[in-house]
């Protein structure tokens, strides 16, 4: 850390870091006790990593409770929430239309094991409205359903190589958790500890935009490539939005070579619009995994694809994936309740015009300060990034500007705004946000920005 920064954040006197901002910091203390004593249960404190706020500053807020664009922590803070738990929360916090159906449905029982009507309801809801597939799979979460949709696609092409692209998330899957060895095509090396290098030596990873990568591992790996896997739009290492015509080519290529194309909508699916980032390119994969949207805060993930592809499935077909609370139908409650609001008219015009009339208004006073600051966004994502650059692929994003968002997000905690604790994270606008908390939240980005660029070492267009 710049040693300016260093000094400003540093603890003194009272063993609390002094703020330049004119703003205290808001109060931890009930956070901090409740994080000590998670510490005694949990590696980390946590039960997923990021929520450990070791990308920015302070103790993790423990969260009490939420209601439409706030959250509340344990000591009392109210936020307004653009994590809005990573982006299920499309209707934000504790929606009435999903309490209701939820409580109704949990009447009857939790878990049966064994069909319900409910399952098809949620079923039928989706392949309605969606023409991009034909047969779905009900699961229990995003890595899940990536998980499977691999196994689906190896077992459809009777080929082992999966080729994925460095940047892209899609869950905590034992052969995806691979990142970019040293040439342009490589075999991935794993990314974490207790991974195989057999596994991660059949993962092809590349950077993303880049045609002549993906043209050459199809030279290297002439028919051994099951599928390519690419998000929707890549958000989980910045918001990495990639030009129609390469999501094409990933199209055309992959057909060319008897290969799959599975998109992971997870972040996009009912996102970007209820057909998500395919129909967004008018693209057309092979497989596509949800995850997130679909179970409206509860924990759901779906994979989709033609009836044919879906047969290999078992029981009717020879791919093995099955799940004790798979379509469990308090969770197919939430999800029905939530997509039915996002099939009525208008809603997703509506989500996704106040988003971008809030990001553009943040863009706007970002260039009239001249600062070295970018909102990318689409849709109801927006991404904050301390350039002047264009950024489509991890490369592109230099890891020393992470330290001002360190500083702008502790800045936005003392304004009562939240954003996910990593400046490498998207941020989500749900419909709960009224245009009066988005006001509230340009006004406090804006101060913050203002407070940022003060404590940088440099004039920002120097850096
Ligand atoms: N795929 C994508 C694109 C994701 O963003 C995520 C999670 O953030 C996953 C898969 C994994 O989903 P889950 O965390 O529900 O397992």
């Amino acid at each position: 850390m710049l040693d300016s920064l260093k000094k400003m954040f540093s603890s003194e006197d009272d063993g609390k870091p002094v703020s330049t901002t004119g703003k205290p910091d808001i109060s931890r203390e009930k956070s901090a006790e409740l994080y000590e004593e998670a510490k005694t249960y949990f590696p980390g404190g946590v039960n997923s990593p990021v929520r450990a706020f070791r990308s920015v500053y302070g103790t993790p807020l423990f969260i009490e409770k939420g209601d439409g664009p706030f959250v509340w922590d344990a000591d009392g803070n109210q936020f307004i929430d653009f994590c809005c738990s990573w982006g299920p929360l499309i209707l934000g916090h504790n929606s009435p239309k999903i309490r209701e159906k939820v409580s109704e449905v949990m009447q009857k029982g939790m878990s049966f094991g064994a069909p319900t009507a409910i399952e098809n309801e949620l079923a039928q809801l989706i392949l309605k409205n969606n023409k991009l597939i034909e047969k779905i799979r009900f699961v229990s979460s995003g890595t899940e359903a990536v998980m499977s949709a691999i196994r689906l696609a190896r077992g459809y092409t009777k080929r082992d190589k999966i080729l994925k692209f460095e940047g892209c998330y899609h869950g905590h899957v034992d052969s995806l958790l691979v990142k970019a060895g040293s040439g342009l095509v490589t075999f991935g090396e794993t990314s974490s500890a207790g991974v195989p290098k057999s596994f991660a030596d059949e993962t092809i990873v590349i950077p993303l935009n880049d045609r002549n990568a993906v043209e050459e591992a199809f030279r290297q790996f002439p028919d051994q490539i099951a599928a390519i896997i690419i998000e929707g739009v890549p958000a989980n290492n910045g918001l990495l939005m990639q030009d129609i015509d390469f999501v094409q080519f990933l199209r055309a290529i992959t057909t060319q070579n008897k290969s799959l194309l599975i998109f992971d909508e997870v972040i996009t699916g009912f996102r970007l619009g209820f057909e998500g980032a395919a129909r967004h390119y008018e693209v057309k994969p092979d497989i596509i995994t949800y995850g997130k949207i679909i179970g409206g805060g509860l924990p759901v993930g779906c994979y989709g694809a033609s009836a044919e592809i879906m047969s290999n499935i078992s029981p009717e077909g020879s791919v093995y994936q099955a799940g004790t609370l798979s379509g469990n139908p308090v969770a197919m409650a939430a999800g029905i309740a939530q997509l039915t609001e996002l099939l009525r008219f208008g809603f997703y015009k509506d989500l996704n015009n106040k988003a971008q009339d809030f990001v553009e208004s943040i863009r706007r006073f970002a260039s009239t300060r001249n600062y070295k600051f970018k909102v990318f966004s689409i849709g109801s994502i927006f991404w904050f990034a301390f350039t002047d650059k264009e950024i489509k692929s991890a490369e592109d994003i230099d890891p020393s500007s992470m330290e001002k968002f360190k500083i702008l997000h502790r800045e936005l905690l003392n304004r009562g705004i939240y954003l996910g604790p990593s400046g490498y994270e998207v941020g989500f606008v749900s419909a709960a946000h009224t245009k009066v908390e988005l006001e509230k939240a340009k006004r406090a980005i804006i101060e913050s920005l203002d407070i940022v660029f003060r404590t940088s070492p440099k004039n920002p267009k120097e850096e």
